[in-house]
């Protein structure tokens, strides 16, 4: 007899709104279409009733686009809709993004009486050159106000920084370290930036306007903000995540868990342990096909068992932590070995893994070329 998999107990929601479209970021949004709010939460509303039955939540992660950008009205009205399926346990974390620009006491007033418990703000950096560089609409200013408006009010606060922005030094990230440090947030997320294809950044890239980074300046970069935050007390706990006791994302980490998580919102994509499920990337053609009753599916990946288990090695190798042998056999049904036994003797002696018998870690060497190694775990040569 089968019995169905318990219910996720961890959910996201895509908010697909800002004021503005930075010249780097190629998320699901839509920018300066306010007018397309109302439609949206009508939208959510009806996606939420693919649920049968309301989910109990552990965690609940509001991201975009910017969340912040609906307003406190906009919010309240957003957590109306998602609670009729959406229910957060006692001691849930409840989290969304936040553009610094947007943090008011009216805001912060509106998060607490929604029950949010962690704001990720968007501040990428403390330097006003390179907010600039970064087509950002908010300046240092901005993310220190609202740092100081949202820890007092009793939120866990975790600051998005971005290294690599065009133009940037080494000293200018580690005078951005610097200044992060003292802001007294419990996370930090440290990301390097990225040129995709179809933004405004890799189209001045390809005319010659704006020039990337050198790869040994990015590398040295995060090996600043390693630094730094580890002697700031944070612990390096995933390859972009540092946190202050207590201060980890649990959301994040239900992800790396591979567990099973709910999404709904433009974009989103959902995952049942097996099969991840992305709904539709417009947000108009979501919302339009939501409210026909149309299907709103854009891709499904239907990974095989051993593909599932290839996926966890990857997400598990961004974690500190490593991977134990024992513990991924009980996870994924997979002998570790058997999977990876070529490249992982190749990266013990390239010294970029620790082996110590039962569990593999990455070496910060290992950390710093992380990417380029997730091909030979996810594409084995077959024979
Ligand atoms: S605020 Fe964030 S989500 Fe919005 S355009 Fe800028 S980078 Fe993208």
């Amino acid at each position: 007899m089968s019995s169905l998999p318990p219910p996720p107990r961890f959910a996201y929601v895509h908010v697909p709104f800002c004021r503005h479209r930075c010249g780097y970021c190629d998320f699901t949004l839509v920018a300066g279409r306010d007018d397309l709010i109302d439609r949206y939460l009508t939208a959510v509303g009806r996606e939420l009733e693919r649920c049968p039955v309301p989910l109990d939540l552990d965690t609940l992660y509001l991201g975009g686009g910017t969340p912040s950008h609906l307003g406190p009205e906009g919010l309240e009205r957003l957590f109306a809709v998602l609670h009729e399926r959406l229910r957060p346990v006692a001691g849930a974390e409840v989290s969304a993004e936040a553009n610094p620009l947007d943090v008011t006491p009216d805001l912060v007033a509106a998060l607490r009486r929604c029950g949010v418990t962690r704001v990720s703000l968007g501040g990428q950096s403390l330097d006003a050159a390179t907010l600039r560089a970064l087509d950002r609409d908010h300046g240092p200013d901005d993310v220190r106000r609202a740092v100081d408006l949202l820890l007092p009010a009793g939120f866990t606060v975790s600051l998005d920084l971005m290294t690599a922005a065009p133009g940037q030094s080494l000293a200018a990230v580690e005078a951005d370290l610097a200044a992060a440090v003292t802001l007294g947030v419990q996370h930090v997320s440290v990301y390097c930036l990225t040129w995709e294809k179809g933004t405004a950044f890799e189209s001045q890239r390809a005319k010659g306007l704006l020039r990337p980074v050198d790869d040994p300046v990015e590398r040295a970069m995060f090996e600043v903000a390693i630094d730094w935050l580890e002697a700031a007390g944070f612990e390096h706990y995933e390859v972009s995540n540092f946190a202050k006791p207590k201060g980890r994302c649990r959301h994040n980490e239900a992800y790396w868990d591979c567990r099973p998580w709910e999404a709904f919102g433009p974009g989103a994509a959902r995952f049942d342990g097996r099969t991840r499920t992305t709904n539709h990337r417009s947000t108009t053609t979501w919302m339009n096909k939501v409210l026909v009753g149309a299907d709103f599916t854009g891709d499904v990946d239907a990974m095989t068992a051993e593909d599932a288990a290839r996926e966890r090695i990857v997400v598990g190798l961004r974690r500190r932590a490593g991977i134990a042998r024992t513990a991924f056999r009980a996870a994924s049904g997979f002998d570790l070995d058997a999977l990876i036994a070529g490249p992982l003797h190749h990266w013990i002696d390239a010294g970029l893994t620790t082996d110590d018998g039962d569990c593999i870690r990455l070496t910060r060497e290992g950390l710093l070329v992380s990417d380029a190694l997730w091909a030979e775990v996810l594409n084995p040569a077959r024979p």
